[in-house]
């Protein structure tokens, strides 16, 4: 007989796009998610319907701890797991003097193995369920990020971070290398649901033509693959792909001449985007990610997020770890309050939870899977406590509404505040006690 597990607690997700409806947050004070015994969400609501509709289910009492729905961070990367607030200058003098050295220790196939598993424990122990990340530049190491998120229940979107120009020699492969290390990554991924492979051209300059073409020619190949780059992140480096391509029109021309630009595309930063890349990027329905404290420690601008709602164009948001300084999405989404915030542009509770979670997966075209509490959807979600920090109890107590208690907890409450991620990217629930993996990984 099938076992129906009810989680009960705080409830809050969202069932739209609160940039266009009022009603798109659902919080529900006494709720609970009834999980069936495949990791799916059977049914999500009030706490006594559901012990009504599945009377001999088994019940983990979350009390007053919020379930939210599992965070989606869309840009990070796995060889700068150790290059965190690496002191230096803006991106192309930091990349050069502090990150590149670090991405030459993943040669080391034990130490990248070991790395990978950290990695994949510290993203779960913030609660995030699904990660799209640039992978090492050598192939054992991405395959190992792979292999340590399928054992740990991480929905993966990744790949071989490629480079065969413009860089240390020691990072750089050659097009029949990279071509090799994808087509085996991208068989590994084919037996995997909950892993996707993401051809991974570092950004326009660090790929030859020769490498952009086999990109193209694979993606055509395999259009269950997404295409994961960078585009206009700072100044310098947008002029400098200026003088490399002096007969394009802009910079997002680096990629679309190779027909890198679809609706599987994901672009990091996206800061600096003129109005035809924007009508471009919403003509190809690719996503652009936002990166908040990366863009800030960087000095790299200030994110217009209007301006990509206002082309419909969707975003999600990302870590970006090692230029980003946290590895929790959650204290992203405070950080992006601010930068829009900044430029004058205040979100709610509902439009701050959005790129995050729902928004993030309908980005990823994975709004089937993930995103929100749906039936039928993968049940990935992390609980939220706050009874052990004194200052937050009192502040939330002093709260009118769930919705301006979630606003505060969105500003409040950080990586200890998340007790349990729940993840079901495998064959059964898998669940990750963070204090277990702070320990881990500190
Ligand atoms: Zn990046």
């Amino acid at each position: 007989m099938s076992q129906t597990t009810l989680h009960t607690g705080i409830l809050a997700h969202l069932r739209s796009d609160p940039f266009t409806r009022d009603d798109a947050l659902e919080i529900i004070p006494e709720g609970a998610l009834a999980v069936d015994s495949a990791g799916r969400i059977a049914a999500a609501g009030e706490r006594s319907a559901l012990s009504a509709l599945f009377p001999g289910a088994a019940v983990i009492d979350h009390d007053r701890d919020w379930l939210i729905p599992g965070l989606i961070d869309a840009h990070l990367h796995f060889p700068q797991f150790y290059a965190t607030a690496a002191f230096g200058g803006e991106l192309l003098d930091w990349l050069e003097q502090s990150i590149l050295p670090a991405e030459a220790a993943y040669a080391d196939e034990a130490f990248a193995a070991e790395a990978a598993e950290r990695f994949v424990a510290r993203l779960l122990s913030s609660g995030t369920t699904t990660a799209v990340v640039f992978g090492s530049e050598f192939y054992p190491a991405t395959e190992s990020l792979f292999r340590a998120a399928k054992a740990a229940g991480l929905r993966l979107i990744a790949g071989i971070t490629l480079m065969d120009q413009h860089a240390p020699e020691n990072l750089l492969q050659t097009v029949d290398e990279a071509v090799d290390g994808m087509r085996r990554l991208i068989a590994l991924c084919a037996a995997e649901p909950f892993l996707h492979y993401a051809i991974t051209p570092r950004y326009a300059l660090s790929c030859s033509p020769a490498l952009m073409e086999a990109c193209a020619d694979l993606l055509r190949a395999h259009p269950e693959c997404y295409l994961q780059t960078h585009i206009n992140e700072n100044r310098a480096e947008i002029e400098t792909i200026r003088a490399a391509f002096p007969n394009d029109r802009h910079y997002l021309d680096a990629y679309d001449r190779y027909g890198l630009i679809g609706p599987r595309t994901i672009l990091a930063h996206s800061i600096h985007s003129t109005d035809a890349e924007l009508s471009r990027m919403a003509e190809a329905h690719c996503a652009v990610c936002h990166c908040p404290t990366s863009n800030l420690f960087l000095g790299s601008g200030l994110f217009p997020l209007r301006r990509h709602l206002e082309h419909g164009i969707p975003v999600a948001v990302g870590t970006d770890i090692g230029a980003g300084t946290q590895f929790s999405v959650w204290r992203e989404l405070a950080e992006m309050y601010k930068v829009q915030r900044v430029q004058g542009f205040g979100l709610n509770a509902a439009q701050l939870l959005y790129p995050a979670t729902l928004g993030g997966a309908k980005a990823l075209g994975l709004d089937r899977e993930t995103g929100n509490f749906e039936p039928g959807k993968s049940a990935d979600f992390f609980v939220l406590g706050y009874e052990d920090n004194a200052y937050l109890t009192a502040r939330l107590a002093r709260c009118a509404s769930a919705e301006e208690q979630l606003f505060c907890l969105l500003h409040l409450a950080g990586e200890r505040e998340v007790k349990t991620t729940y993840a079901a990217g495998g064959p059964a629930l898998r669940t990750v006690q963070p204090s277990a993996c702070h320990d881990f990984v500190t």
